[in-house]
């Protein structure tokens, strides 16, 4: 059940090195994390950055796996060009033999194109290169295969047809029927606004990873994406940002308040209650700092600090909170404070754990009971309680606890039994309010963290360096001056809409 993230991290980042003689970049680390996370997502990135190498190691390493890939380009010609990458990549293999790529190519000769046909219409291959064109011509074939991976180089091109996006959908195994249903959730009227990514359980479902320099698509079918997949195209949600991070130790209100007068202006503040956002609230307020609050009025505060009335605007760090989601404000949003880390709280009482704390414990269980494990060995456990009633039976108390505190010995634990968990989607929602995308531009921003707990800090700190390669700063370590004039250079060029009209 489990996979180790990291470990398997080290294995592609050697095996890219290895296969191309050169480390990742640091977008590629980002794909590379996300990739390896099974997700599917889109590459916004310049051109010259490396998403066409990674998407060619990206199938290679697949294939090694077993897995089938397809790549769709724009072009005859960047498909030609890249099935000769893979072939010299696959030099560099020991058993180079194992893998096989089938080109498609409108010119070949007729008993080429013969020879293709038969391979194609028999999966003979593990990578299959072709063009969008391909796509349309041969949607019929196509979207009844499997693929784990379909790898979609500009996907501008293939956007032009919303067919092209059905088919695509189904090779990486969305029924007709499917995406059928989601349509008719985008058209319907009565959906929820702002609500995210239903999810899908895309279980059994393969990845599609589309790559684009610009991406900016219209219309209902782009939105399929986002329904069936959870990612939008064209729009940085999550992979893409250029952040500081600062770590302030010492918690104190004189100390926020100096921050805030240093930074003056563009700040978010989140706090984990409204209890104690009124609190600080009102110091700030005793001490002469325009702020507002969002369980005031929303809108009419949200509306001054947009007019630039109020320099700072508080509300709660929950992931659907108002600020951590609904606003997207690059010109006004520079900086966010965190006043605490925010965080989940577990219990991990074997009655009342949620299902991760049971599915840790009892897959470390059976790695020490091997009898036991060939037992369970073709058991897919789908509900919860069972789960836990499998825990009870198999498991002591004693053991139990020894075992979650040898699981969990990284994280926090409180001494009434709770299991201090930092939130970092929310950290991770709410510092992106600080970055954003203008066309290629990407705002510079810095999101200020106050946290005493080193076990907490640490947490977090590791899970933003392993999704996002992120890095902190300690408050010692910061040039303010100069920070804040980066932040404010980066905003000016949004203003400059050359790139707007090349696109
Ligand atoms: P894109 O598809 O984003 O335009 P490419 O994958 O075509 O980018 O790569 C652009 C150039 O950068 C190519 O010459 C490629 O060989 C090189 N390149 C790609 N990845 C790396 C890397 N990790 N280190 C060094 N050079 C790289
Ligand atoms: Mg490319």
């Amino acid at each position: 059940i489990y996979w180790n993230f990291h470990q398997n991290y080290k294995m592609f980042e050697k095996f890219f090195e290895h296969i191309f003689q050169k480390p990742l970049t640091g977008y590629q680390r980002t794909w590379a994390r996300r990739f390896l996370l099974s997700k599917s997502f889109t590459l916004v990135a310049p051109t010259g950055v490396g998403k066409t190498t990674f998407g060619l190691v990206a199938s290679l390493f697949l294939a090694l796996n077993g897995k089938k890939s397809a790549l769709v380009f724009p072009t005859v010609s960047l498909a030609q060009q890249s099935f000769e990458r893979l072939e010299e990549f696959k030099t560099k293999l020991e058993n180079a033999n194992a893998v096989k790529i089938l080109l498609f190519n409108s010119s070949m000769t007729k008993s080429r194109k013969e020879e293709f046909e038969k391979r194609f219409i028999s999966c003979d291959f593990d990578i299959l290169i072709i063009t969008t064109q391909f796509v349309s011509k041969r949607k019929d074939v196509l979207s009844k295969m499997f693929f784990d991976l379909v790898f979609v180089d500009d996907v501008d091109a293939v956007l032009k047809s919303s067919k092209n996006i059905d088919t695509l959908l189904q090779m990486i195994g969305f029924s007709e029927d499917e995406i059928e249903k989601a349509t008719e959730r985008l058209r319907s009227k009565n959906r929820e606004n702002g609500q995210d990514t239903v999810s899908n359980g895309s279980k059994n479902k393969g990845m599609l990873i589309v790559s684009s320099a610009t991406a900016k698509p219209q219309g209902l079918k782009p939105l399929l994406f986002r329904e069936l997949l959870g990612f939008e195209i064209g729009r940085f949600t999550f992979n893409i940002r250029n952040i500081t991070n600062i770590r302030i130790k010492k918690k104190s209100k004189e100390k926020l308040l100096e921050i805030i007068n240093i930074l003056k202006d563009g700040i978010l503040l989140f706090v984990n209650t409204e209890e104690e956002g009124k609190e600080i609230v009102k110091f700030l307020l005793d001490n002469s700092i325009k702020i507002g609050a969002t369980w005031n009025d929303f809108e009419k505060e949200f509306e001054l600090f947009k007019e630039g009335k109020l320099n700072v605007i508080c509300g709660v760090s929950s992931y659907y909170g108002k600020l951590i989601r609904g606003i997207d404000l690059p010109s006004r949003i520079k900086y966010c404070i965190f006043w605490e880390t925010p965080c989940f709280r577990f219990s991990i009482d074997m009655d009342k754990a949620p299902r991760f704390v049971l599915e840790r414990v009892f897959v470390e269980y059976l790695d020490n009971h091997p009898k036991l494990k060939e037992y369970f060995k073709n058991v897919e456990i789908l509900q919860t309680e069972k789960l836990r009633q499998l825990v009870s039976k198999y498991i002591s108390k004693e053991d139990y606890s020894k075992i979650v505190n040898k699981i969990f010995s990284h994280l926090k634990l409180t001494d009434d039994g709770k299991l201090v968990i930092p939130d970092v989607p929310t950290y991770i929602q709410g510092s992106g309010r600080t970055s954003r995308m203008f066309g290629m531009r990407l705002t510079k921003g810095v999101s200020i963290l106050f946290e005493e707990d080193d076990t907490i800090f640490e947490s977090l700190k590791s899970r933003l360096m392993f999704l996002l390669d992120e890095e902190w700063m300690e408050e010692n370590e910061v040039d303010f001056e100069s920070l804040m004039e980066e932040v404010k250079v980066s905003r000016k060029i949004q203003n400059d809409d050359f790139y707007q009209n090349d696109t």
